[in-house]
């Protein structure tokens, strides 16, 4: 398999290059050349697959030979026997047309668990097979950086820095994160916000003599390995039901801002698997709803919610979409991409926009209702959402019509929230490892939020 830019002007690169490449050379995103296409019988096949089997069939078709097939099968069993369910993504149901799809069950309760511990085994892999270094720079608005940082502490030929803004981060985000001790990684607190900190990493590997000489790899969502690893739980959750005697397609409703786990639906979807409604659901911070309803995209007035994960006005993936929008047509992307850059809007027109009507449903949630809905869960069901499950729960009771069956995804544990599930006068018992962190040694270095600060930590990190 090999992968194009969606402005396409770099030539195509494997897997792994792809991997390593992170954002395109032209600034575009990576995108497979082509989408395989699953028959009928290969998806009955697979119906009755473990969750690990399915995620060895379904990078199989993206990795080709690229990584023998033993050697693919040994990481993804390392990825996924760190996860505390043996169904790594388990489903419950909470009534016949609702079931909640737990993304939560790694190692820091998140769902970019399911990603990153892939990819930093497959970091890991490369730079083993590769003699290369890798080091790893990313920012953080609290779970990305967490998971990542579970993801390589402690392995050989790679190192970690990850920024995240000081003291805006959820308490357990910012224990997850400090409470490791290991050599390879240094966690700056940053003095701003995460938008200072996305920023200032951006134009770090901008400067492309800085970004080699210090061999700088990103693990942001717009790597292709995470999009492919989120496709799996589509699989596995369909599969799921359909065993349990659930006909038709199924709805996904995904709590959203990066657009990158939406994105492996719609991926899910392209491959051949029956999806119903995808269902787009956003903060007070929608930006996608109102593309998808009015088919214009431009960013709004920041808000901060009770779903900080999802407090995002751009979307770093939403260039993917508009690639298969238009056909696959790379130079339409990059014109759009243009114009967006000098404008700081996109309008699509009504024949587009139709098109993506038919591709996803989408709701913005209410501060309010994002706190409603979990008590109403909590005292209807004895079931505690998350806040950012609360909004795709909440969409999901918007959109879903009689006699459709929706899964929406659980992208956290309530305990990484516990400063909005208190709001709702829920008092919630912490999982052990949770509680456990409260009592460990905080390892982090305050920053100032300039480059100039940040880079010389950076590099003395890294000449280290
Ligand atoms: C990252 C995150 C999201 C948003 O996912 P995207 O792929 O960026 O759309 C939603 N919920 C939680 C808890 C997250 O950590």
């Amino acid at each position: 398999m090999e992968y194009i830019s969606t402005r396409g002007t770099i030539a195509p690169v494997g897997f792994i290059d792809a991997i390593l490449m992170g954002l395109a050379d032209d600034g575009g995103l990576l995108v497979p050349k082509q989408i395989p296409a699953l028959s009928a019988e290969r998806l009955k096949a697979w119906e009755s697959l473990s969750y690990r089997e399915l995620a060895l069939e379904v990078f199989s078709l993206y990795i080709e030979g690229e990584i023998p097939r033993d050697e693919l099968k040994k990481l993804v069993d390392d990825s996924y026997g760190t996860f505390r369910d043996p169904e790594v993504t388990p489903v419950r149901r909470i009534n016949d047309r609702l079931h909640v799809l737990e993304l939560f069950h790694g190692p820091t309760f998140a769902f970019k668990d399911v990603a990153l511990q892939f990819l930093g085994n497959l970091y890991s892999y490369i730079s083993r097979k590769n003699n290369s270094i890798i080091h790893i720079l990313g920012a953080t608005s609290g779970d990305t950086g967490a998971s990542a940082i579970e993801g390589v502490r402690g392995k050989e030929g790679i190192r970690i820095c990850i920024l995240h803004p000081h003291q805006k981060v959820s308490k357990v985000q910012e224990l997850q994160m400090t409470t490791v001790n290991d050599a390879n990684v240094l966690n700056l607190s940053v003095h701003g916000t995460f938008d200072d900190c996305q920023r200032i990493i951006k134009e770090l590997f901008a400067d492309v003599s800085f970004k080699h000489k210090y061999h700088l790899r990103a693990i942001n969502s717009i790597n292709i390995a995470r999009i492919l690893a989120q496709t799996v739980y589509y699989f596995y959750a369909y599969f799921k039901l359909a065993r349990q005697g659930v006909q038709g397609a199924i709805n996904f409703s995904v709590p959203t801002g990066n657009f990158g786990d939406i994105f492996a639906g719609y991926l899910a979807k392209r491959m051949g698997l029956p999806v119903g409604k995808l269902i787009l659901a956003t903060n007070e911070n929608n930006i996608l709803e109102r593309f998808v309803k009015e088919g214009v995209y431009e960013p709004g007035e920041f808000r901060g919610t009770y779903s900080p994960s999802m407090d995002i006005q751009v979307a770093s993936n939403f260039e993917r979409y508009l690639y298969y929008l238009y056909g696959a047509d790379a130079a339409a992307v990059s014109g759009i991409m243009g114009d967006f850059k000098k404008n700081g809007r996109i309008v699509i027109p009504a024949d587009k926009l139709k098109q993506v009507q038919a591709d996803f449903d989408a709701y913005g949630v209410q501060n309010d209702e994002c706190l409603a809905t979990i008590g109403t869960y909590y005292d209807d069901t004895g079931y505690l959402l998350d806040p950012h499950t609360s909004c795709g729960v909440a969409a999901a009771d918007k959109l879903a019509e009689a006699g459709e069956v929706t899964v929406a995804l659980s992208t956290a544990h309530p305990a990484k929230f516990n400063e909005s599930i208190q709001l709702v006068g829920i008092d919630q018992t912490f999982p052990a490892q949770i509680e456990a962190l409260f009592d460990k040694p905080q390892h982090q270095t305050i920053v100032e939020g300039t480059n100039e600060a940040i880079a010389a930590q950076v590099v003395k990190f890294y000449e280290a």
